[in-house]
């Protein structure tokens, strides 16, 4: 009966399922300390100076924001080389992906395509907005299939998204290649290149496509606050596009969608290179030592462009994930990305990124 009042398309839906919370972990386990590995978040938490911006503000939170958040624009357009009126800021990046889809895609006309074990939420936003998704294998040892995508889209194909550095693999595309993808698309299809993870690159000229923008009229490039700026919970992304896109986007676009203390952050966080120097540095020396360590425990390891690393343990994974939970560390079973045999984890402190491999050490001797 209920499911009478729903769109068919929606009566399927799984919900997204995202890793598990610290508190939960705590109770389930009856635990006093819990270390989170699973959601990429920020080892070094929040910059100071936002925290103080935070406070600032806190005041002022009584009025609305500005709409379009023009201040974060010209901050972002300073940051990325690229003119503030082809950025548009979303309440995190899944809102311009969301946007993305209803701006250009026609329901039930219309496909986007991605590859297989990719961010579930280009397939959940894709099913809602009623546009259909399609996948194409990966290649060997799950390489980003660049050809593959070319040759599935058709004359209905508006989307091909690329996640670079990838998520869950941390393998990334170079931007020659990406460029390569770009020109060989029909003209009516655009090429989305999900860059939440570019600023753990090395060296990253040679991964992202924002310094190409200029010449590419069917390219747009995410990008988060989430990661690399620790402000996941405050919800703030950003996508970079052609004009006449942004034009469009920004219209369609519900107002104040980012709020007032996103937007103020967003700048602080833009503002402290120190903050930003020494998550870069947590992450770099985070990923070598697990790079090095993991195959010493008979782990196969994926090389990483990101700030986690995707292995696959010699026992079965989610015992594995289970043993660790019971012992306080959550990482993610990577069985909801259709890989249950692989497990990924993000850099920590230094001291979290220790303990997790003494942990896993004892678990896999057992
Ligand atoms: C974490 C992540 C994002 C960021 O999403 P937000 O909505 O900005 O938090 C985007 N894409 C991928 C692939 C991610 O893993």
């Amino acid at each position: 009966m209920d499911g009478q009042r729903v769109r068919p398309e929606i009566l399927d839906f799984k919900p997204y399922v995202p890793g598990l919370s610290i508190e939960e972990i705590k109770e389930r386990y009856g635990l006093a300390e819990v270390i989170k590995l699973a959601s990429n978040e920020n080892p070094l938490g929040a910059s100071p100076l936002v925290v103080q911006a935070l406070a600032r503000a806190g005041q002022e939170v009584f009025r609305y924001p500005q709409n379009h958040s023009p201040r974060l624009l010209s901050a972002i357009a300073k940051a990325v080389g690229v003119p503030a009126g082809q950025i548009v800021a979303g309440n995190g990046s899944d809102e311009i992906i969301d946007l993305l889809l209803r701006v250009v895609a026609r329901p039930g006309v219309d496909n986007v395509i991605c590859y297989e074990h990719s961010f579930s939420m280009y397939r959940l936003t894709a099913k809602l907005c009623g546009v259909e998704y399609r996948e194409v294998p990966r290649g060997e040892n799950h390489r980003l299939p660049l050809e593959s995508l070319a040759e599935a889209v058709d004359a209905n194909t508006v989307m091909v998204f690329v996640t670079s550095p990838d998520n869950p693999t941390g393998l990334a595309a170079k931007a020659e290649e990406l460029m390569v993808l770009a020109g060989v698309l029909p003209k009516g299809t655009l090429l989305v290149v999900d860059e939440a993870y570019m600023d753990f690159t090395w060296p990253p000229e040679e991964y992202t496509v924002m310094s190409s923008l200029a010449e590419l009229d069917n390219v747009v490039v995410l990008r988060t606050f989430s990661k690399a700026y620790g402000l996941a919970g405050l919800r703030l992304g950003y996508g970079v596009m052609p004009q006449w896109l942004a034009d469009h986007v920004r219209r369609a676009r519900l107002p104040f969608t980012v709020n007032l203390l996103a937007e103020v952050a967003g700048i602080a966080a833009l503002e402290d290179d120190n903050f930003y120097s020494a998550t870069l540095e947590i992450v770099f020396k985070g990923r070598e030592l697990l790079l090095k360590r993991l195959p010493e425990l008979g782990c196969e390891v994926w090389p990483s462009q990101a700030n986690f690393v995707m292995f696959r343990p010699p026992q079965p994974a989610g015992e594995v994930v289970e043993a660790l939970l019971r012992r306080g560390i959550i990482v993610r079973h990577l069985a909801s990305f259709g890989l249950p045999q692989n497990i990924r984890v993000n850099v920590g402190t230094q001291a979290e990124t220790q303990t997790f491999l003494d942990v896993l050490k004892e678990i896999l001797h057992a």
